[in-house]
C-alpha cells in the first residue's frame, strides 16, 4: 500500500516556515509516496494550496483526520499533545523535537508507540549533511542576524567617501563561529563592514580568516571540540577569562552578534551586564542563542530591548523572517531524509535502526525512549 506523508500546519504562532514547499512535493510523489497537506500550510511563505495540488499532493481541511490516517507526520516544529494522540501506532512523527526540553512529549510519543524523528539528532557527518536542518537553518539565522542588526542600526555598514566627508566602516563582532556565526561574517563582509571573530575551538580561526576576518586571540586554556563538532562547554574560570579577553572589542565594536551554543545544554552567558554598560550608546547586538536562554545577560526572546542606548534584539526565529528560503531548505531536508531510506521494491519508508543516522535520530520506538542521553535523563 502507498505511504502517505501528511504535512499539518504549523501551531507555534510565531512559526512562518512550512515543512514542505511544491517544488519538494513534486520529488516526495515522484518517489511514491502520496502527500497530503493541511489547507493553508504555505500561506506565510508563499504558496497556495493550488501550487501543492499542482505538485501531486491533496490540500485536506480536516487536520485531525489526515493525522491519524498518516504513516509519516512532518512539521517543522514539534506536535502538540492533542496531535500525538491522533497518530497511529507505527507512524513515524519527524520534527524538530526540542528533545532536552520536551520530556513529556517524548515520553507520550513513546506510550503512542510513535517513532519519532529528532531532526536534531540527524549526526553531523558527510552522508547526513543534506538532511541537516540545524545547518541549513543556522545558514539562515547568520545572514538574518546581519540584516536584523542593519535595521536596528543607525549606521551603514560600508565605507563611503563623499564630497560630504568619509564614513568609516561599521565595525562588527562576532562571536560564536560555527554554522551560524560563520554564514553572518560573510554576510557582514559583503555588506562592507570590519568584522573580527571568537570562537572557542581553535579550527575555527582559520575559516574566520578565510572570509576576510579578524580571529580575535584569547587564552581560556584547553578547549576543543566532540566528535561531532560540536564545542565542549568551558568551565567557570575559562569563561571569565573568555570575557575579560572580549571586554575590549565589545566595547569598540558597533555591532555585536553572539552565536556560541554548547549543543544540549544553556547557552553561555558571554555579555554581562558590565560589558554591555561599557558599550558605546547606538550600538546594536544580535543575540542568536535566545532560544537555548542566550549569551547576553538579560535579553528577552522576540523582544528588542533598549538598554542605556543599547539595542539587544532577542528575535527567537531568524530563520522564520526568511520564510520562503527557510522553508524551501527544511523541505530540502526533509526530502533528503525520506529518499535515504526510501525502499524502493516495497515502495516505503525503510526504518533501519542499525543505520548510523537513524540510530542518532530516532528517539522513540516500539513504545520506549530508545535515545540512550534521553533514556537517562
Ligand atoms: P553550535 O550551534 O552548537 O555552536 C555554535 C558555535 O558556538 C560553535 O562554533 C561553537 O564552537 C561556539 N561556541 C561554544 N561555546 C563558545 C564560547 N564560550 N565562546 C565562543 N564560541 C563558543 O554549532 P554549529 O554551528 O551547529 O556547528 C559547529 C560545527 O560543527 C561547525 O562549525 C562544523 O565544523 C561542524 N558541522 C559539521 C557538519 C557535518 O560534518 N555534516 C554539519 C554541521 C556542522
Amino acid at each position: 500500500m502507498q505511504m502517505t506523508v501528511v504535512f499539518p500546519k504549523e501551531t507555534h504562532a510565531q512559526e512562518t516556515r512550512a515543512a514542505l514547499t511544491p517544488e519538494l512535493a513534486t520529488k516526495l510523489t515522484a518517489l511514491g509516496a502520496k502527500i497530503e497537506i493541511e489547507a493553508g500550510l504555505g500561506r506565510s511563505c508563499g504558496h497556495s494550496d493550488a501550487d501543492y495540488e499542482k505538485a501531486g499532493a491533496t490540500a485536506r481541511a480536516d487536520r485531525a483526520q489526515m493525522i491519524q490516517g498518516a504513516d509519516i507526520v512532518v512539521q517543522v516544529r514539534k506536535p502538540v499533545p492533542g496531535d500525538v494522540s491522533l497518530m497511529r501506532e507505527g507512524a513515524v512523527c519527524i520534527a524538530l523535537l526540542d528533545p532536552f526540553q520536551s520530556r513529556d512529549l517524548i515520553q507520550a510519543l513513546a506510550q503512542r508507540g510513535v517513532t519519532a524523528i529528532s531532526l536534531e539528532m540527524v549526526p553531523r557527518s558527510t552522508r547526513a549533511q543534506k538532511m541537516d536542518v540545524l545547518s541549513s537553518q543556522a545558514s539562515l539565522a547568520g545572514y538574518a542576524a546581519v540584516i536584523a542588526a542593519a535595521e536596528q542600526s543607525g549606521k551603514i555598514f560600508p565605507m563611503m567617501m563623499t564630497p560630504a566627508g568619509t564614513i568609516k566602516p561599521v565595525k562588527v563582532f562576532i562571536i560564536g563561529a560555527g554554522v551560524a556565526g560563520l554564514q553572518a561574517i560573510a554576510t557582514a563582509k559583503r555588506l562592507g563592514a570590519k568584522v573580527e571573530a571568537f570562537d572557542t575551538r581553535p579550527v575555527v580561526e582559520e575559516q574566520v580568516r578565510s572570509l576576510g576576518a579578524k580571529f580575535v586571540k584569547i587564552d581560556v586554556g584547553e578547549t576543543g571540540q566532540t566528535e561531532g563538532g560540536y564545542a565542549k562547554a568551558l568551565t567557570d574560570e575559562q569563561l571569565k577569562l573568555q570575557r575579560e579577553g572580549m571586554a575590549r572589542v565589545c566595547a569598540e565594536s558597533d555591532i555585536v552578534i553572539t552565536a556560541a551554543q554548547v549543543f544540549g545544554r544553556r547557552a553561555p552567558i558571554l555579555l554581562t551586564s558590565e560589558m554591555l554598560d561599557a558599550m558605546k550608546p547606538g550600538s546594536v547586538v544580535v543575540d542568536l542563542a535566545v532560544e537555548t536562554g542566550g549569551n547576553v545577560e538579560g535579553v528577552v526572546a522576540d523582544q528588542i530591548s533598549d538598554r542605556k542606548g543599547v539595542k539587544i534584539v532577542g528575535t527567537a526565529n531568524l530563520p522564520g523572517t526568511v520564510p520562503v528560503h527557510a522553508s524551501q531548505m527544511f523541505a530540502s531536508n526533509i526530502t533528503a531524509l525520506l529518499a535515504e531510506f526510501w525502499d524502493k521494491e516495497s515502495n516505503a519508508f525503510k526504518l533501519n535502526l542499525d543505520d548510523d543516522i537513524l540510530k542518532s535520530c530516532v528517539v522513540t520506538h516500539g513504545g520506549r525512549i530508545v535515545n540512550e542521553k534521553l533514556a537517562a535523563t
